[in-house]
């Protein structure tokens, strides 16, 4: 059910403004850029710095030789994208102390909008610096997990660099996709057979891009991730195989045994509404329509959204309260789709393991003490669903409840075009 949820919510929010998984950890490059270290994966010296003047302390040992100064937020595309405040870039290549300073200045505590972050942008609480190694060529890596093959595949490309999303459309024959086997690892053979077809300057470097492959690998493997992805990896003016920045996933089932790795969780990354819903144990998807909905499992909440969209209308967002939740969190389930203003509710329970008469209890606790001016539209079906329907009737609330999932939605979504019913 996780699976289902977590491809849910992949496409239902590729085309909108794709908020932090919660369902696969993301941590920062600074963060990534040691865990690389701890795996003799090569990668440029670096420092993170949480305030302006932090920044400029570091800075000082790497004056002289230059030195890239990095937003640190969650979100790939940083080089191309801009603060809230004005500056161009979440990237740039500096030379003092000073400038290091100042650029923190106008990164830290500001908002970087990238084209993963959406309009809305997200908060850079820190930067990290760079000793300066010119990059000669950039190349894209990465690990993941294929649906086709099923198995982890090695995804490489000699036309690395910001505009990887270009080469992956116009030219899908420039990137090279290897099967990995998942307990024996890439072979030192397979490894150097990619680095041969992306080509680098020496047999050397060709060894050491193919030593890099399978140390990434290894860490996917050994630390649960989903993706491990480098871009760029560099083969740098003075001769070295560096990985110059990297954006890793971790599987959230694995939390229980990656300790160290979701420690590293920074919740200022990712939606309040959404933290605040994983505390009661509820899944809530925030969407751009205007019906909030109110389900159990993932695949109650797909059906409900098609036959919200089926009768022309358009969910605000999704909640999930799962099996096992209480009045008590089906109340915290209202507050939450209550603030995305929605026109109407829409409660949709299969009551299976999770009882109808339990929901609502939640629903009229909600309406009475939320004040709620909100329609609300109920469909309760199953386990405890006779006592569910008296108590709604006993609370004399105005809920209009149903039977027919079409005509139950049909309702919602003319409830939500005219604001009242
Ligand atoms: P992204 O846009 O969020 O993927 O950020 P990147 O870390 O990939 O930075 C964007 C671009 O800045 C890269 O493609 C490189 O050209 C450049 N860059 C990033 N890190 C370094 C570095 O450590 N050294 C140098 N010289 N250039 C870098
Ligand atoms: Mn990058």
């Amino acid at each position: 059910m996780l699976r289902t949820l977590r491809s849910t919510r992949a496409v239902l929010r590729a085309p909108a403004a794709p908020q932090q998984q919660r369902r696969a950890l993301s941590i920062h490059e600074y963060q990534s850029m040691e865990l690389l270290g701890k795996y003799q994966i090569p990668v440029p010296r670096s420092v993170a710095a949480h305030s302006p003047e932090e920044a400029f302390k570091a800075a000082q040992s790497f004056e002289g030789k230059g030195m890239v100064i990095k937003a640190q937020v969650l979100a790939g595309g940083r080089g191309k994208g801009h603060f809230e405040g004005g500056l161009q870039g979440g990237v740039h290549l500096i030379k003092t102390a000073e400038e290091a300073r100042d650029y923190a200045s106008k990164m830290i505590g500001h908002k970087l909008i990238t084209k993963q972050t959406g309009a809305g942008g997200r908060i850079c609480n820190a930067i990290m610096l760079a000793e300066m190694r010119a990059p000669a060529h950039e190349y894209y890596v990465a690990v993941l997990n294929d649906r086709a093959t099923q198995l982890p595949v090695l995804v490489a490309s000699n036309q690395g660099g910001m505009n990887i999303e270009d080469v992956a459309r116009d030219t899908p024959d420039a990137i090279i996709t290897t099967p990995i086997d998942f307990e024996k690892g890439l072979t030192n053979e397979k490894a150097l057979e990619v680095a041969a077809k992306l080509g680098f300057s020496s047999k050397e470097l060709e060894q050491s891009a193919a030593d890099t492959f399978i140390k990434l690998y290894n860490l996917f493997k050994d630390k649960d991730a989903t993706q491990v992805e480098i871009n760029p990896l560099a083969e740098s003016k003075d001769g070295a195989v560096l990985c110059m920045d990297a954006k890793l996933g971790f599987d959230d089932n694995a939390e229980f045994r990656q300790k160290d790795i979701f420690d590293l969780r920074d919740v200022s990354q990712e939606d309040p509404d959404e933290v605040e819903a994983a505390k009661s144990g509820l899944n809530f998807i925030k969407l751009d329509g205007n019906i909030g909905c109110l389900v159990n499992g993932a695949g109650l909440a797909m059906a409900t959204m098609d036959t919200l969209k089926l009768n022309g209308g358009n969910p605000a967002n999704f909640l999930d309260v799962g099996g096992g939740a209480t009045a008590e969190a089906v109340k915290t389930a209202f507050e939450l789709l209550l603030s995305a203003n929605p026109k109407s509710l829409f409660v949709n329970i299969f009551g299976g393991i999770m009882r109808c008469d339990v929901i609502a209890e939640g629903i009229i606790q909600a309406t009475k003490e939320l004040d709620m001016t909100v329609p609300l539209v109920v469909r309760l079906q199953g386990t405890k669903e006779a006592e569910a329907k008296q108590m709604i009737k006993d609370s004399k609330m105005k809920i209009f409840a149903f039977d027919d999932l079409d005509e139950a939605a049909a309702k919602a979504v003319e409830a939500a075009a005219k604001g009242s019913l």
